[in-house]
C-alpha cells in the first residue's frame, strides 16, 4: 500500500494563466490557448516505452479547435520509476508521453 503525501512546492505545475507571461498560441486559429485542467500526472516513457518519471503538469486548450498541448511542468519528476512511490502515482496518470 502506498501512502501519498502532501506534495512539496517544487513539484507542483505553475497553476498559472500564462507561461512566462504569454498564453501559448494556437498556429491555425491565431488565438491565445486557455488553460483547461491544472495539476494533471503525466507520465514519461524512455524510448523503449518503459514508464520513467511522472510529472505534474498543466492541460492547455484552443478555445476555437479544441487543440490541447500540455505544458507548466513542475520542476522535477514528482517520482521515478525505481521509487516506491510509483506504483502509486502511475495509477492516477492522466497522460503518457
Ligand atoms: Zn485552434
Amino acid at each position: 500500500m502506498v501512502v501519498k503525501t502532501q506534495i512539496p512546492q517544487q513539484f507542483k505545475s505553475m497553476k498559472s494563466t500564462s507561461i512566462g507571461g504569454r498564453r501559448p498560441i494556437c498556429v491555425d486559429c491565431k488565438t491565445e490557448m486557455i488553460p483547461e485542467k491544472n495539476s494533471i500526472l503525466v507520465c514519461q516513457h524512455n524510448p523503449a516505452g518503459k514508464p520513467i518519471k511522472i510529472w505534474y503538469a498543466d492541460l492547455w486548450k484552443c478555445p476555437m479547435c479544441e487543440y490541447e498541448i500540455i505544458l507548466g511542468f513542475g520542476s522535477g519528476a514528482i517520482s521515478e520509476w525505481y521509487e516506491d512511490s510509483f506504483e502509486g502515482w502511475f495509477k492516477d496518470v492522466e497522460y503518457h508521453f
